[in-house]
């Protein structure tokens, strides 16, 4: 287990040195195991000793040196004591609750929360008796705390929320949880550790969707948790080992290459998001961008006090559209691609239907659409002209 460590150098330096690369070779070998040989009786019995110790390298499950790699890089850019490696964001999303709930236990869920995080909680959490409440990602001390109860154990938080995009006053909601000694979880994916460090602002269990920006290609699936002390990281660890979870090492290595050009990449999405979001919102089409980057969204006061900018990822309400007209606007589409995920290199457009519990968050009339937009690395003109020549067919 790793000591936190100071970060002396500028986090751009460290996504792209690596310590200890072996023989000289610059880019993190691929170690595809599973059996791991003792050279001695004495080295066995040694390995047995503490099976489930982050060093124990002695069955390819419990990781080799692609995996401790990764996990390395993705613990120093939270600050973190660890990383603990998931095969998908969901899976990494599901330990996190399972490994830190018993059934009784009640869960505060936000509201805004990514679709297959609320489903787990309505169908698994709910079948062992774990109990969650969906709160108001914009609510206020006073409305958090009548929420809390004897039993509440942890609260989720994800901000900006997926599809909706409101900013949650993560500072408050960790000082309310921890005066009362409960954990706090966030998912973290779109903001990766670069523009939000949850773990600097005092949340406990920090998770990501490496899918999507961190690892930034659209070829692999995986999920992180980075843990706020060595009690945590020692629970997870030892839950995902218990667990059979397991990040092979092909992916290990797509993962940590991908790393290597975070911090330019999010650069370049944030600036074309932006000027997207700009050109949007001089539509007549559009009636309302969700862009916390934007000064007239209702959290960019939040946003500008917590995050260091924001990455690529945005929404607009367009008026005026039917499914066919909606049809019209997206099949016309030639460089936005509409596909699930995002956070890869390419521009994706998606409309959504997002799903809340509660009844105070956006409502769209019926000629009104939600349309999520992913803006990659291609040129900014290129994609404008793009979104011009959809809305042109879509008038049509
Ligand atoms: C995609 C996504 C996830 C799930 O990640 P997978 O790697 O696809 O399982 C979790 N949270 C958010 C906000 C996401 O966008």
């Amino acid at each position: 287990m790793k000591q936190k460590s100071g970060a002396d150098l500028s986090v751009q330096t460290r996504l792209v040195h690596d310590p200890d690369n072996a023989y000289g070779v610059v880019a993190t070998p691929v170690y595809h195991a599973s059996t791991v040989l003792f050279p001695t009786y004495a080295d066995l019995r040694r390995g047995e000793a503490d099976p489930l110790s982050r060093d124990s390298m002695y069955y390819g499950r419990m990781g080799t040196p692609s995996t401790r790699s990764l996990e390395d890089a993705l613990s120093a850019l939270d600050n973190s004591v660890g990383a603990v490696l998931f095969p998908s964001g969901v899976a990494a999303i599901a330990a996190t609750l399972q490994c830190f709930l018993r059934p009784g236990d009640h869960l505060l869920m936000v509201d805004s929360t990514y679709g297959p995080t609320r489903n787990f909680c309505l169908g698994y959490l709910a079948d062992i008796g774990v109990e969650t409440t969906f709160y108001d990602p914009c609510a206020g001390t006073a409305e958090l705390q009548s929420l809390f109860r004897e039993n509440t154990r942890l609260v989720f938080m994800e901000s900006p929320g997926s599809a909706t995009f409101e900013v949650q006053d993560v500072p408050a909601i960790v000082s309310l949880a921890a005066g009362r000694g409960i954990l706090t979880a966030i998912d973290n994916t779109w903001a990766t550790p670069l523009l939000f460090n949850p773990l600097d602002h005092g949340v406990d269990l920090a998770i990501q969707s490496g899918t999507k920006y961190l690892n930034g290609h659209a070829d692999c699936l995986y999920g992180v948790v980075t843990c706020r002390d060595n009690t945590l990281y020692d629970r997870l660890h030892r839950y995902a080992l218990a667990t059979g979870s397991h990040l092979a090492p092909d992916d290990c290595f797509l993962a940590r290459r991908g790393l290597r050009t975070l911090a330019v990449r999010l650069a370049a999405h944030e600036a074309a998001g932006i000027a997207l979001a700009e050109y949007l919102a001089q539509r007549s089409e559009v009636s309302q961008v969700l862009h916390p980057g934007r000064p007239e969204h209702p959290g960019h006061a939040i946003f500008r006090r917590d995050f260091c900018g924001a990455s690529g990822l945005f929404a607009v309400v367009l008026d005026g559209f039917d499914e066919e007209r909606l049809a019209r606007f997206l099949d016309a589409l030639a460089l936005f691609g509409m596909g699930y995920s995002w956070g890869g290199f390419e521009s994706l457009a998606l409309p959504m239907r997002p799903v809340r519990t509660l009844s105070t968050r956006l409502a769209l009339g019926p000629d009104q659409r939600l349309l999520r937009l992913h803006a990659g690395l291609e040129s900014i003109d290129d994609l404008t002209a793009d979104l011009e020549g959809a809305f042109a067919a879509a008038a049509r």
